[in-house]
């Protein structure tokens, strides 16, 4: 144990990780903290990552910031899922909702009852028990007092930082420009003491916070932590960005559109659109993405295409000596379902809660490594899903996808479903039995049978049960709004 008092907290790096850092250290501890963050204009930022999770609106409310005003900020709008496209077989799509779905008993999920519906000619889709689900179909949304509603947002990344930036520094965070030229060790204890910038200066400190994006220039570069490579399980290796003019107003969810080596991403924004092309470099080289990207978008580019290369997997420790990696340093699970936000939202409050203000402690250390890894195991899992259980057989990518040897905790929860329709969740795990389930019937997964007490219920019973969360649905969804007129009146962005 270093009994050092930690006073004070180095941010190195000024992307959506360090700023959601700073902003959240600033705000929620950092009356008697002194802390600084890093950042280089000339390197520059990923620049992106615009898809949330509703998670976020956690993030905001510890921080106390007023959604409309961030979303203005951003060129934001609402999210309430992921429409999967081609997915399963190409043509076919399914929506990945932030919704839960009907209504779970105490002996099973709500699927069992929609499963013996099906049986009896109730055929309507699960994700009309959903009012998430249906909002999203039909393009409405708004936020009443009286309604929640699982939502999430699409928002300018650059924006989002420089917005985080200014609140961080109204509560303190200290900014200095300046690119790392080096990371200077304790010869005894192997900690780091401070930064080296190019101008000469030294940023010295007692604990750091590894935000310098997929360099992981402290965590790695410095503390040579090791990184645990998922691309055996998630093959992409390779995105192109590109930005568009908008054509149509947005829709309130994600596209995420399969192709024959990869998938590409919609992220309607009020002003533009984000698109990209997660692809395997095994089977598309950059000119056929680009040709790829290129040929499946709308609307008049706002940029030239970028590639960004990535490597799938996980940092071996998290927070190694007195360095904590957040975000892209920490590790990469492809974007999927948008959870790279949410895991370094988790790692700052993770690293709040266990800050180290006496001295650093390996108890805590390895407690933070343990939460962190089962959290990323378990999104690694839900992603893996996604291209594991599919229909497609049309090129080398999905034959690899379909027949590649995947994680025993996915094998488990795949055989469970199958064989009983079970799904279950642990309790710190991201993904709920909801996500699980839209995403294994999505994919195309049917279970054999469903749990025995629904036959408790009578056949009108079950009817009207169904019936009866369907219909709540319809009028809620109803009375909604069309989702561009509600931005319009809750968050329109100032133009430029
Ligand atoms: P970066 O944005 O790379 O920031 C690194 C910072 O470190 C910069 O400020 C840079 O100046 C600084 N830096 C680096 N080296 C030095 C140096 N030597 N000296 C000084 N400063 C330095 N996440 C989502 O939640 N949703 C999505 O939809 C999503 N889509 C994605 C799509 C792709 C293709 C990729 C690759 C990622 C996506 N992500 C997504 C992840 C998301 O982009 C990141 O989690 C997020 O942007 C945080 O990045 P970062 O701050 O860790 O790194």
């Amino acid at each position: 144990m270093d009994t050092e008092r930690i006073r004070r907290v180095v941010i190195a790096g000024g992307g959506t990780a360090g700023w959601m850092a700073a902003a959240a250290l600033g705000k929620l501890i950092g009356k008697n903290l002194d802390i600084t963050l890093v950042e280089s204009d000339a390197i520059g930022t990923v620049g992106v990552g615009e898809a949330t999770i509703p998670t976020l609106h956690v993030f905001h409310q510890l921080l106390g910031l007023k959604e409309s005003e961030v979303m203005a900020a951003t060129n934001a709008t609402f999210k309430l899922g992921i429409n999967f496209e081609n997915w399963r077989v190409p043509g076919e799509d399914y929506l990945h909702s932030f919704g839960f779905l009907g209504k779970d008993c105490w002996a099973c999920g709500f699927q069992h009852f929609w499963l013996k519906g099906l049986e009896q000619g109730i055929e309507y889709p699960i994700g009309d028990y959903c009012k998430e689900h249906l909002a999203a179909r039909e393009h409405r949304f708004a936020v009443l007092p009286d309604q929640d509603r699982n939502h999430a947002y699409h928002l300018d990344a650059t924006l989002y930082a420089k917005f985080l930036r200014k609140f961080a520094e109204s509560h303190g965070v200290k900014r200095v420009e300046g690119k790392i030229e080096d990371v200077r060790l304790n010869a005894d204890t192997g900690f780091i003491e401070g930064l080296q910038l190019d101008s000469g200066q030294v940023i010295e400190g007692d604990l750091f916070v590894d935000c310098t994006g997929f360099r992981g220039l402290l965590i790695e570069g410095a503390l040579h932590t090791g990184y645990e490579d998922w691309t055996h399980w998630l093959p992409c290796d390779r995105a192109m960005a590109v930005q568009t003019e908008s054509t149509r107003p947005a829709v309130p969810f994600t596209r995420a559109i399969a192709h024959e080596s990869g998938w590409q991403w919609q992220i309607p924004l009020q002003n533009r659109v984000g698109n990209g092309l997660v692809y395997c470099s095994r089977y598309l080289d950059d000119e056929q993405a680009r040709e790829l990207l290129l040929g499946n978008i709308e609307g008049e580019l706002l940029n030239e295409p970028r590639i960004i290369p990535f490597r799938t997997g996980t940092r071996r420790q998290h927070w190694n000596k007195n360095c904590v990696a957040v975000g892209l340093s920490s590790g990469f699970i492809e974007p999927m379902e948008s959870t790279s936000i949410h895991l370094i939202q988790r790692n700052i409050v993770r690293m709040m809660q266990l800050f180290p203000s006496r001295g650093i402690v390996q108890a805590d250390i390895d407690e933070f490594n343990a939460q962190t890894v089962r959290e990323m195991e378990n999104i690694r899992d839900f992603i893996i899903l996604h291209y594991n259980v599919t229909d497609r057989t049309d090129s080398k990518f999905w034959r690899y996808c379909r027949s590649m040897p995947i994680p025993d905790s996915l094998a488990h929860r795949l055989e469970m479903f199958r064989e009983s329709g079970v799904v279950f969740k642990f309790p710190p795990e991201l993904f709920g039995e909801s996500s699980w389930l839209q995403v294994m019937l999505g994919q195309g997964l049917m279970p054999e049978r469903y749990h025995p007490i629904v036959d408790l219920m009578g056949d009108e019973e079950l009817k009207s049960f169904l019936d009866n969360i369907r219909k709540g649905v319809r009028r809620q969804v109803d009375n909604l709004p069309d989702h561009r007129q509600f931005i319009d009146h809750y968050c329109k962005a100032m133009p430029a």
